[in-house]
């Protein structure tokens, strides 16, 4: 199943020169998933030929300008382009008013859409969706006071794999199949038992991303990000900079490192970094220093789970 990360803006607190603020396309199985919305998000899905009515599904980590400016544009365009499939915002308390205010004072009327706001709770991680491709369960940052949750995506495996030589060694009829996928065993003539694991394969591991957006480094995010293919957690500072980066609710990119080294993971992207800094790569030269496997979270590049 395709599992893909497109990121779309990686700079803080504000836009900068070819940088926009955080929002990033998660592509399961062709259904887009759009992570934060900072200002911006739709000029670069234009760029990158993503189309936003693919996105039945907006997760929004906190009400920090830079991860949801971007939404008022969007739904905007929904408006006028005269959407009529359900969408579906899950996001902290507070936006659904601040978006029914401005529609009211834009003298916008209803959405001609069902528009369903699904409020998060910061301060547990909880189950939000779960579709026949993936899962989506909250993970509670830690932010100064402001509530914020990251995101993790957890693909639905599928049912066991068949193994084609065994349906004519035992002739196996067609109609058997699909229970012997969910787990079933085949009964012979003679009765004899073949057991499911001599007859299917087990499905591919679920593919796992976890999105760790505003957060001061605390070690109690390690349960929720356990040995994921891929995390992107926010460095908004860099090692000399970032000393101090938990005060400001944020971290640093050796702090970032050191999440991803003690939670296991296979890959790490780094991201939100603050706009005074040009040389990105060597961010991540400093988190590799700690955690070899690091990659900045580069705007309009694309990263596939395989
Ligand atoms: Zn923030
Ligand atoms: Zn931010």
């Amino acid at each position: 199943m395709k599992f893909e990360l497109t990121i779309l803006g990686n700079t803080s607190p504000f836009p900068s020169k070819g940088r926009l603020p955080t929002s990033q396309i998660l592509n399961i199985n062709e259904r887009l998933y759009l992570i934060d919305c900072g200002e911006g998000t739709q000029i670069r899905m234009n760029e990158l030929g993503i189309k936003r009515m693919k996105i039945d599904h907006i997760f929004i980590s906190h009400l920090h300008g830079d991860h949801y400016y971007g939404l008022f544009g969007l739904l905007g365009s929904y408006r006028v382009s005269r959407r009529t499939q359900p969408l579906h915002i899950h996001c902290p308390e507070g936006l659904k008013e601040l978006i029914e205010f401005e529609a009211k004072i834009s003298y916008a009327g209803e959405f001609m859409f069902p528009l369903h706001f699904h409020t998060t709770n910061a301060k547990k991680a909880e189950k939000i969706l779960d579709n026949k491709d993936l899962e989506v369960s909250t993970i509670p940052l830690r932010h100064g006071e402001i509530p914020t949750t990251g995101f993790l995506f957890r693909e639905k495996t599928g049912e066991r794999k068949m193994i084609k030589s065994k349906i004519k060694e035992y002739n196996i009829p067609f109609q058997k199949i699909p229970a012997i996928k969910k787990g079933g065993f085949f009964k012979l003539p003679n009765g004899k038992v073949i057991k499911n694991t001599e007859l299917t394969l087990a499905p591919p591991p679920a593919k796992t991303y976890a999105f760790c957006s505003d957060t001061a480094y605390f070690t109690g995010l390690i349960p929720f990000i356990k040995n994921v293919d891929l995390l992107y957690h926010e460095a908004t500072f860099n090692a000399e900079d970032g000393v101090d980066a938990g005060k400001k609710g944020h971290s640093s990119t050796l702090e970032a490192a050191k999440i991803a080294k003690k939670g296991k993971v296979k890959k790490l992207i780094i991201g939100h970094f603050s706009t005074r800094y040009r040389d990105l790569e060597a961010l991540a030269d400093e988190s590799r220093t700690i955690f070899e496997n690091t990659e900045v979270a580069e705007e309009k590049k694309t990263f596939v789970i395989a």
